[in-house]
């Protein structure tokens, strides 16, 4: 038992990361551990990691070398967790050696275990596990009790070639539709109102038991009372299938939003990144989304600066993403990733160069993000309100189309679904009033 001990969890990277955080918090509650507020109150400090760009591990090298000093002073036990200690252990070892313990991203449910051992010797725990592993959550260890995240599979069989996902987190693995739906169960009857599904490639999930997709997944979540509003992430082009689009209007609970990463407009770069799609692909997908949700809001990821790409090449990126018009764009400079096929490609755009068309891209769509959440002024929407805002006496939340929202109230607002009239908007979230 880790009675009496307590921990601090910090969290680098995407919703998966978030999740994983929220099972290894459960496990260290289950085991009477407790949450510090700080790092310099805990005996354990836990750092779950991203690999998923070099920036994202420069970010996390730093955080180590500043976490040296409260460790000393208090002499806590510095645990790396995820990505970065999946492939990196031996560099990690070789720079912090203060490192107490390395955790890869298959080991989570062995964590309490690890850390009683912890005094004895210094563990690297990255090996592979089988199948799908059962981690539940506790409610505590969730970081919002209206909104909750479900992992649904884990792992990528596609390999990309800029990507280091399938060697950080192995092939794709597929948790049992009936687990999932067990989980989803008990968040509803907690107050729980939307879960958004996650795995590295949600298209291509298989229930382990009947093989049912995700389309029969979605129905059976949209038949829980309770649940108001379901999403999924992230989708892969390649496998979003007519019927999955189709599947998607079945039922009102599932959001009119997706994460569709696009990556590249040009097919040249998208044959190099080993996508398995084509830009006139992506485009049908597209036009068959708004023909059956007009509504529909669409965020994706774009790499700028692959190698050998031109300004032609970048230039047809530009062009999609003012034909396409995405509410929301996680935009990246290329670098390159250990262990995959690109890495071994000569990084040939020049730093500034790729810089320069970050900047150009990402100040094209700041503009069309303005101009698309202007279209919600004066209207009123419904919100899912997740609490009081960072900025002032707001309150703050999420409309269906995923959009921040920042609303007043004269008086205190519950979790939950609300009413808010927009009454003014950035390019990054609308602002507005409860309404009725
Ligand atoms: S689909 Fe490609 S980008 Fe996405 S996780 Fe798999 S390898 Fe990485």
């Amino acid at each position: 038992m880790l009675e009496g001990k307590t921990y601090y969890l910090r969290t680098f990277g995407c919703q998966m990361n978030v999740n994983d955080s929220e099972h290894i918090a459960s496990l260290l509650l289950a085991e009477g551990a407790r949450p510090a507020s700080q790092v310099e109150d805990s005996d354990f400090i836990l750092v779950n990691t991203c690999a998923v760009r070099e920036k994202s591990v420069e970010k996390f090298f730093s955080y180590l070398g500043r976490l040296k000093e409260s460790k000393e002073k208090r002499g806590s036990l510095l645990v790396c967790l995820g990505c970065v200690a999946q492939i990196y252990r031996e560099e990690l070892l070789r720079k912090f050696p203060y490192l107490d313990l390395i955790v890869g991203t298959n080991q989570y449910s062995a964590i309490p275990f690890f850390l009683r051992n912890l005094l004895e010797e210094k563990r690297v725990q990255t090996g592979r596990k089988k199948g799908w592993l059962e981690l539940p959550i506790a409610r505590e260890a969730r970081e919002s009790q209206v909104s909750a995240y479900v992992t649904i599979m884990e792992g990528c069989n596609n390999f990309c070639s800029f990507c280091v996902v399938p060697f950080a987190r192995g092939r794709e693995k597929y948790r049992p539709l009936s687990s999932i739906l067990k989980e989803v169960k008990e968040l509803a009857d907690c107050g729980c109102l939307e879960v958004q599904l996650l795995g590295q490639n949600v298209n291509s999930y298989r229930d382990p038991e009947s093989g049912a997709g995700l389309k029969e997944l979605l129905a059976e979540i949209a038949e829980v009372p309770g649940i108001e509003w379901i999403r999924f992430l992230t989708s892969h082009p390649k496998n979003f299938s007519p019927e999955l689009i189709r599947a998607m209007v079945s039922s009102r609970k599932i959001c009119h939003q997706l994460h569709l990463p696009l990556q590249s407009g040009s097919n040249r770069i998208l044959k190099k990144m080993n996508r398995g799609y084509s830009r006139e692909d992506y485009l049908n997908k597209i036009d068959l989304l708004r023909s059956l949700m007009p509504d529909i809001s669409l965020s994706t990821d774009i790499i700028v600066g692959f190698p050998t790409e031109t300004e032609e090449d970048f230039a047809m990126t530009m062009e999609l993403l003012e034909k396409v018009r995405f509410s929301n764009v996680f935009s990246f400079r290329y670098s390159p990733r250990p262990l995959t096929a690109a890495s071994k490609i000569k990084d040939d755009v020049p730093d500034q160069t790729k810089i320069d068309r970050l900047i150009r891209l990402q100040a094209k769509q700041k503009d069309i993000q303005l101009e698309l959440n202007r279209n919600y002024l004066m209207k009123t929407i419904k919100v899912l309100c997740l609490g009081p805002s960072k900025k002032g006496n707001l309150f703050a939340g999420r409309s269906e189309w995923f959009q921040v929202v920042n609303f007043s109230s004269p008086n205190n607002v519950s979790l939950g679904l609300v009413q808010v009239k927009i009454t003014g908007c950035g390019p990054y979230s609308l602002h507005g009033e409860l309404s009725g």
